[in-house]
C-alpha cells in the first residue's frame, strides 16, 4: 500500500450517549486493521449539535444505549436526517448497534414513553416487547460468504424489516431482531445494523475487513486488496463467543 497513502474518515457518532457494552471496541477493531495495513484513519467524534458533513466521512458509526440515551441521540439524529440520508446515498458505510440500529431505522416505541423517531435509512421499526433478550447470538451472514457472525445481544426492543431492507444474518444461536423470524440485523445499501454488542468487530475480523473494503470501494472507487493479517487471536474469541451462552 506504500504507492498511495490510502485513508479512510470515520464519524463516531453521539459517543457521550450511545456507548455500551464496549461498542467503543469497534472503532479500535476498524482503526487498528486499517493502520495494521499501513492505511490511515481519521476518527471525528459526532457531539450533540454537531452540523455532519457528509463529504467529509467514508464509515459513520453509532453505539447503543438505554432508552433515556436514545432520546437525545434521537433529537441529534433527526437534525442531520438529511445530511445522513446524503450520505447514504453516497454508498457511504453505516454501522449501528442496538439502540443505535433502531434510530437507523423509522422509530423506537419504548414501553409506557413517547415514541422515539428514527432517520429511515434502514425501512425497519421497533416496538419494545416485554422480554428482554440477553445472551451470546451466532448467524450467518450472506455478504461474507455465509461465514458465522457472533456476539452479545441484549435488548428488549422487536425489530421488523420491510421491503429492500434485508437482514444481516439468519439466526442459528440466540434471539435475533424480534425472537420469532429468525433475521437479525439488517442492511440496505451500505448501512448495517445490529444487535450484536461485545463489542462485534474485534471478534469477527471477516466482518470487520468488509466494512473496510466497502468504504475504501466507494472513496477511491475501486476494489482495494487487504492484506491478510493474522487473526488467531480473533478466532479464538470468535470461537468461544459461539460455543458459549
Ligand atoms: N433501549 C433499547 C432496547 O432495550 C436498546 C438497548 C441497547 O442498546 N442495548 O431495546
Amino acid at each position: 500500500m506504500s504507492q498511495i497513502d490510502f485513508s479512510i474518515t470515520i464519524a463516531h457518532l453521539y459517543p457521550e450517549l450511545l456507548n455500551i457494552y464496549g461498542d467503543l471496541g469497534n472503532i479500535s477493531a476498524i482503526k487498528n486493521r486499517c493502520l495494521w495495513r499501513g492505511i490511515n484513519v481519521n476518527v471525528v467524534e459526532i457531539k450533540s449539535g454537531f452540523r455532519i458533513n457528509p463529504d467529509e466521512f467514508d464509515l459513520y458509526f453509532i453505539g447503543g444505549g438505554q432508552d433515556k440515551q436514545q432520546i437525545e441521540a434521537s433529537i441529534e439524529l433527526l437534525k442531520n436526517k438529511e445530511r445522513l440520508h446524503k450520505a447514504m446515498e453516497s454508498d457511504a458505510v453505516f454501522l449501528g448497534i442496538c439502540g443505535g440500529y433502531q434510530l437507523l431505522g423509522h422509530y423506537y416505541q419504548p414501553k409506557n414513553a413517547d415514541r422515539l423517531d428514527g432517520i429511515g435509512l434502514l425501512n425497519a421499526y421497533t416496538v419494545a416487547g416485554n422480554k428482554r433478550f440477553i445472551g451470546n447470538i451466532t448467524g450467518k451472514c450472506p455478504y461474507i460468504d455465509n461465514s458465522t457472525i457472533t456476539g452479545f445481544e441484549n435488548h428488549s426492543g422487536l425489530t421488523f424489516l420491510k421491503g429492500d431492507t434485508k437482514p444481516l444474518m439468519k439466526v442459528v444461536k440466540g434471539y435475533g431482531n424480534n425472537g420469532k423470524d429468525k433475521t437479525e440485523g439488517a442492511r440496505y445499501k451500505n448501512v448495517f445494523g445490529t444487535y450484536l454488542h461485545g463489542s462485534l468487530l474485534p471478534k469477527n475480523p471477516k466482518f470487520c475487513d468488509y466494512l473496510i473494503s466497502l468504504a475504501l470501494k466507494r472513496k477511491y472507487k475501486c476494489e482495494i486488496p487487504l492484506s491478510e493479517l493474522n487473526d488467531e487471536i480473533e478466532e479464538k474469541a470468535h470461537n468461544f463467543c459461539i460455543k458459549h451462552k
